[in-house]
Formats: C-alpha cells, sequence, structure tokens
C-alpha cells in the first residue's frame, strides 16, 4: 500500500481518471490489480485468478468488484473507503463476470461507437480480458495506459517527496556495500546483502539488484551468480525496490582495488569519465519545454563522440514511479515534451563485451527550473579497496 498519499489525492486522481473517461467519450476503464489500481485507490490486493476490477464510468460513482473474502482488505485501502468508491462483492460460486454489464450502465448502451469503447489496464490477465469479452461482445477494446499515463507520468509533491525517499535509502544501501567486504564473495552473495540493506533501509522489498563483476558489467541486465568478485576489476551495482510503494533505482560502478591496490587501467578510466560527462549532460539538459528525445542526444553525443557510440545500446532511460519501468521513456527521436512533475532515470552506459562495462544511474525529476537528482553518491570513478 502507498503509505504517505492522502486520502484527498486519491479523491481527486478518481475525479481526473473520470474526467479523462468523459474526454474520450468511451464507456469505461475496468482496472485490475496492478499499478494503476494502485495509483487511483492505493489498493494492492493479491490478485491471483479472482477477478477485482475498477470500474469507471463516464459519470456517477466508480464501482469496485471484488471477492468477498477480500472485502476487508480493499475497505482498508486509503482510496476506496470512505464512500467515494461503491464496493461490490461476488461469491466464490458465482462468476463475476456476469455482473460486469450492469455496473457500466447506462454508458456502454449508448449508441455511438466510442460508446462501446473499453479500456483495461494495460497488465490484465489475459483470462480477465477474455472473460469480459464473452459478456460484453459489443464492445471494442483498449489499453488504460492511453488515458492514465499522460495523469501517471507527471507527479505530485507527495509522489516526488516518496521518490526521493526511496533514492536516498537506496543511496545509503550503495555506500555499505562499497564500504564492505566485497573480494572473494559471489555477485548472488553480495545481492542477497542489497536485498536485505535495501528492506532495513525501509523498503517493502527489493525489485532487482545487479551486481556484476569483471566482465559481467559488460551485460546490463546481468543476472548475479556464482561468479566470485576480484581484485583489480569493475563491479557494477544497478539496484533498486519499492519503498511505501514508489521505486528506486541507481547504478553506481566502481574499481576494486583489492590487497595490492591495482589501479584502473586507461581504457576504463576512459569509458567511466565518458560515461558520468555524458550522465553529467543529460542531468543539465533536463527543464520544462525541453523533449525527451534532446536530454537523450545529450548524453549520447558525448559518447558517440568518444568513439563508443556502438556501445551504449539502450536508451538513456525510463519514466520511475509505482512502477520501475513506467513512461515517460527519455528515448532517441521522442519529441515529447518534459514538464514539470515528470520523475525519470538517466543511466548511460559503456559496455565492452567480454571486457567490462560502466553505467551511472540517477532517479531525477524535472522542476520549475531544471532538474533534480534523486541519487547522490558521488558519481566519478571510485577506487574502493572491497577487501575482506
Ligand atoms: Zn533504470
Ligand atoms: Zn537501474
Amino acid at each position: 500500500m502507498s503509505a504517505g498519499i492522502s486520502p484527498a489525492r486519491y479523491r481527486e486522481r478518481l475525479q481526473e481518471a473520470q474526467a479523462a473517461v468523459e474526454q474520450a467519450g468511451i464507456a469505461a476503464m475496468l482496472l485490475g490489480v496492478g499499478p494503476e489500481l494502485e495509483w487511483l485507490v492505493g489498493y494492492t490486493a493479491v490478485g491471483h485468478e479472482r477477478l477485482n476490477l475498477l470500474i469507471i464510468g463516464p459519470g456517477g460513482v466508480p464501482t469496485f468488484l471484488g471477492p468477498r473474502l477480500e472485502l476487508a482488505a480493499a475497505q482498508h485501502a486509503p482510496g476506496l473507503g470512505g464512500g467515494t468508491v461503491r464496493l461490490e462483492t461476488w461469491e466464490e460460486q458465482e462468476d463475476p463476470y456476469q455482473r460486469v454489464p450492469a455496473l457500466l450502465v447506462p454508458a456502454a448502451v449508448r449508441p455511438s461507437e466510442s460508446r462501446r469503447r473499453i479500456l483495461v489496464s494495460d497488465g490484465l490477465r489475459a483470462a480477465f480480458v477474455l472473460g469480459l469479452q464473452d459478456v460484453l461482445p459489443e464492445a471494442s477494446w483498449g489499453v488504460a495506459s492511453t488515458a492514465l499515463a499522460p495523469l501517471r507520468r507527471v507527479k505530485d509533491a507527495e509522489e516526488i517527496a516518496l521518490l526521493r525517499a526511496a533514492a536516498e535509502a537506496a543511496d545509503r544501501v550503495v555506500e555499505a556495500v562499497a564500504r564492505g567486504p566485497l573480494i572473494g564473495r559471489s555477485e548472488a552473495e553480495v545481492a542477497a546483502e542489497v536485498r536485505w540493506r535495501l528492506v532495513d533501509e525501509g523498503h517493502d522489498g527489493a525489485e532487482f539488484a545487479i551486481v556484476a563483476s569483471g566482465p559481467n558489467s559488460a551485460s546490463p541486465h546481468h543476472e548475479p551468480g556464482v561468479r566470485l568478485i576480484q581484485a583489480g576489476e569493475p563491479l557494477l551495482l544497478d539496484i533498486g525496490g519499492r519503498r511505501a510503494g514508489y521505486c528506486s533505482d541507481t547504478t553506481r560502478t566502481f574499481w576494486l582495488a583489492g590487497h595490492d591496490g591495482s589501479a584502473p587501467d586507461a581504457r576504463f578510466v576512459e569509458i567511466h569519465l565518458l560515461t558520468e560527462r555524458a550522465q553529467a549532460a543529460a542531468r543539465g539538459a533536463v527543464r520544462p519545454g525541453v523533449t525527451f528525445g534532446s536530454i537523450d542526444a545529450a548524453a549520447r553525443d558525448i559518447i558517440v563522440a568518444g568513439g563508443y557510440g556502438e556501445q551504449f545500446f539502450h536508451r538513456l532511460g525510463h519514466g520511475i514511479g509505482l512502477e520501475v519501468h513506467e513512461e515517460p521513456y527519455v528515448i532517441g527521436g521522442s519529441n515529447e515534451p518534459v514538464v514539470d512533475g515528470n520523475t525519470f532515470s538517466l543511466e548511460p552506459g559503456i559496455y565492452l563485451e567480454g571486457r567490462y562495462g560502466v553505467r551511472i544511474e540517477d532517479a531525477v525529476a524535472c522542476v520549475a527550473d531544471g532538474g533534480e537528482a534523486f541519487n547522490r553518491t558521488p558519481r566519478e570513478l571510485r577506487v574502493i579497496s572491497g577487501r575482506p
């Protein structure tokens, strides 16, 4: 549950969503368990195979239809109690889909084409969608992100504060891991440490803990394994999880000196410096009115000019909020304008296959006069001992 978001904000979000349904001239949005439901009413239901559905039509009171055995849990959700949403339950032996058409009336029976259109949450299980299609054969279907993403991507002050707190907690984990013994331990063991430290720092759990040593750092989404971390090689940490519902996501790449104090080689120093400069340029490019494509270019141009364009083969970043990857995406060619309240990652990287890689990642917010980086740990190349 997203502790920290006030009930008043949930009411406003529901109103905004309802206005979006009205404006689009569609029948309804049907939202199952997932980030849309969490954003709108603060309910992180168990889900599984039982149908949970928030039904938002163009008028009237939104309805939440859920299994009776989860009624108490639903009533505890900050945006579901208090009469803003009508709660309907279905019994175990009942077919919940049969209940849905009546809950859509009267919007769905209006004759126009658009009034037959229904948007479902992007991650709604195929089985649920098929069940809904059976009882609503006349409807046409789309995904709710077309209506909700424009709302969700502009964060309010409460969300910004939660994202900042999550980032600060992740920063403390990065620093604690970097201070500790690393050499001789497996990546998987250090990843487990990252996970408990994130929880220790108030996270609900870790979503991912990429610990990539030596040549593994050249694989952007490396899965930590049995490889033992060694002296005289880089260690890439890309860690994050959810804290009070909102995500952290930060990357730093260290050099492990070990006992003999082995310094990074010239190539590593070069690619780390380029990545650092690219990341700084991207942060400097953030302000309202620029495009996401131009932020990607600010970083990419530096890496291309440095001769490593081919080795930076992913987008610069992704939106971050209730989901670790969400809209808007910081990607080449995007003409979408950046607005005050957008929050996203900036994570350039250079990957030399078989040798090593570097990535530096902060979560940032676009604020009125520029960008605010939530992550504050040093970005320059740090040589750490890593000694046991
Ligand atoms: Zn990221
Ligand atoms: Zn990351």
